[in-house]
């Protein structure tokens, strides 16, 4: 479903089709829907794992919780835990890794198409240095690979991403059936993992000793490519970048893993330095990430930088979660915006979820103020916030609200829609209430008033709406000189 129109919502206030009755959202920001580039959603039930770096931790947390994945049961049970906590947190597309098993893609996708959303996902592959249960051969791996690319690849809104876990688990033979599959179908995607931890690092080196670095491992497969998004990059050369930047291969910035795992600090204004730009998207990598939350992850991002010494801007921060994650997938023409064509994947922050949010929101003096809270603070405390309200007998408020079919009439964001109104045929829900496939819960819930015939009203205190041109002409500029090459004289490229 797509947007029909975006843009104030006294100039579109007459189009709205009969029947159809906007719902405002006061005191709320509407974005488009978060993209996560690279998460696990295997994973969701073991966050938090205590005391391992990445190799220690695959082998002690990791593959036990995959191997759970042969009972189709199972897996069904945590695609619907995953779907639900994503939507939740205001994401409405993702880079998805599965497990080896057939029917853990099978799980997802099956959810993913009954929440009618737009994914990204695949089947592990591994045939070395992980338990028996989790390896196969490279042809079993192909032939396997080829069904699912066979049963859900452009199936509606499902994309398939061909998936090797990593070098370490991947023999020569693995990853060329890997770029085998890429080659045989049209307009796949491929994921994994690069360059995140310094022993992997080393154990690569003494696997490919042939090879000339990490990168080149997957290059030499032909798995460095346009839809290619590895994941972390940290510890990347500048060779390697250059390679990502003519490829056009991305990389998955994922700073709570990253912080978590104790993996490094992802270089991010280098990796988009203007002479050879690098698409970068935002990643959770749950399980070693500690949230599915978008702003958490904006939130971790922007301290990453800090420590490097630059500033990550509420500007450049809802960019990367939205129209660069779109970019970095190669779907920004469908995508990451609020605009007409554009898909109806909205999600709705709350800027008064919390006591906390509240009182901080009261006094912001622009719009990008008001981001930078919300990423800072958006997600803090929203479980005591739930649990104070059901034991008060009062419905708590949900602080993010998504859809992938929304009538609102709110403040907006996006690339350069601001301030206005955003419908499409259909109605937005709270996460619950999607899940829950309840419409008339939606209409009777005092929270969103019905505004048919009048301007959309503002209730946020503090002299952000007022900004939001200068914002959004601001974000204009922005866009092309921190995440676009574009064809401006930027100097020569330092390889
Ligand atoms: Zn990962």
């Amino acid at each position: 479903m797509k947007h029909d129109a975006a843009g104030p919502y006294a100039t579109l206030r007459s189009a709205v089709p009969d029947g159809v009755t906007p719902t405002e959202y006061r005191d709320a920001v509407i974005t488009a829907g978060f993209i996560d580039t690279h998460v696990h959603y295997p994973q969701v039930k073991m966050i938090g794992a205590y005391g391992a770096q990445l190799l220690e931790w695959l082998d002690r947390y990791t593959f036990p919780t995959e191997l759970k994945f042969a009972d189709r049961d199972y897996a069904a049970a945590a695609a619907q835990l995953f779907m639900r906590e994503l939507l939740r947190a205001g994401t409405t597309t993702a880079a998805v890794y599965c497990t080896v098993h057939p029917q853990s893609v099978d799980a997802f996708f099956a959810e993913s198409v009954r929440y009618g959303t737009c994914m990204v996902a695949g089947k592990v592959l591994m045939d070395r240095n992980a338990p028996s249960g989790l390896l196969e051969p490279p042809q079993t791996a192909y032939d396997e690979s080829a069904r699912l690319i066979e049963r859900w690849h452009k199936k509606g809104r499902q994309l398939y991403c061909v998936t090797p876990r990593f070098a370490p688990t991947s023999t020569e033979g693995l990853l060329d059936a890997a770029g085998s599959l890429l080659r045989a179908h049209d307009g796949l995607y491929l994921q994994t993992h690069l360059s995140e931890n310094l022993a992997e690092i080393e154990w690569v080196r003494s696997l490919f000793p042939a090879r000339a670095g990490y990168l080149d491992v997957y290059a030499h497969a032909g798995l460095a490519s346009a839809r290619s998004v590895f994941g972390h990059g940290i510890h990347l050369s500048e060779q390697e970048l250059c390679t990502c930047h003519a490829t056009g291969a991305a990389l998955s910035h994922c700073p709570t893993s990253n912080l978590f795992l104790g993996s490094g600090l992802f270089r991010l204004f280098d990796v988009l330095d203007p002479r050879r730009p690098v698409r970068v998207g935002l990643g959770t990598d749950v399980g070693a990430g500690t949230s599915l939350s978008q702003l958490s992850t904006l939130g971790e991002a922007y301290k990453v930088a800090a420590l490097q010494g630059h500033k990550l801007g509420a500007i450049q921060a809802f960019y990367l979660a939205t129209l660069g994650g779109a970019r970095s997938l190669y779907l920004d023409g469908r995508l990451g915006r609020l605009a007409p064509g554009y898909a109806a994947d909205v999600a709705v922050l709350d800027a008064r979820a919390t006591p906390l949010l509240t009182a901080r929101t009261a006094h912001c003096g622009s719009l990008e103020d008001l981001l930078f809270v919300l990423m800072t603070l958006g997600d803090e405390p929203g479980g005591a916030r739930d649990l104070r309200g059901r034991a008060q007998g009062v419905r708590p408020r949900r602080r993010v609200l998504v859809s992938c079919s929304a009538v609102c009439v709110a403040e907006t964001w996006g690339a350069d829609s601001i301030t206005g109104a955003v419908w499409c045929p259909g109605r937005l829900m709270t996460a619950e209430q999607h899940h829950n496939g309840s419409l008339a819960e939606h209409q009777r819930d005092r929270r969103h008033r019905s505004v048919p015939t009048s301007d959309a009203g503002h209730s946020l205190p503090g002299s952000w709406k007022a900004d939001a041109a200068s914002v959004a002409a601001r974000i204009r500029q922005a866009i092309p000189r921190y995440f676009a090459s574009g064809s401006r004289d930027v100097g020569s490229p330092p390889c």
